[in-house]
């Protein structure tokens, strides 16, 4: 039937759907601040992170197309890599790395 597939489609879209939410609440707690270079940059993180989420890629490394890992993006939501991609990455500019 139909409706139980779509009863678990929307279980993941609900788990997104937190995600979205904080990135929203981010942009606009970074859109009130000045504006310095730094924010700017947070602000094309979280657009950047907005798009994929759109793209229904938001989920996948950028690097290796592994699957990001879940407290990954609970500590940091705008993150585009996965754990070992991040780790090993040329120019892995982690926050607080
Ligand atoms: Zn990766």
């Amino acid at each position: 039937m139909k409706t139980v597939k779509r009863s678990q489609m929307l279980g993941k879209q609900q788990d997104l759907k937190s995600f979205e939410t904080r990135l929203f609440e981010r942009l606009r707690a970074l859109k009130q601040q000045n504006r310095t270079p730094e924010t700017q940059e947070d602000v094309d993180g979280v657009e950047i992170a907005l798009k994929r989420l759109g793209w229904g890629n938001y989920k996948f490394c950028m690097k290796c197309w592994g699957e990001i890992e879940d407290v990954r993006l609970e500590e940091d939501p705008t993150r585009m890599t996965c754990g070992g991609c991040a780790s090993k990455g040329p120019q892995g500019r982690e926050p607080g790395g």
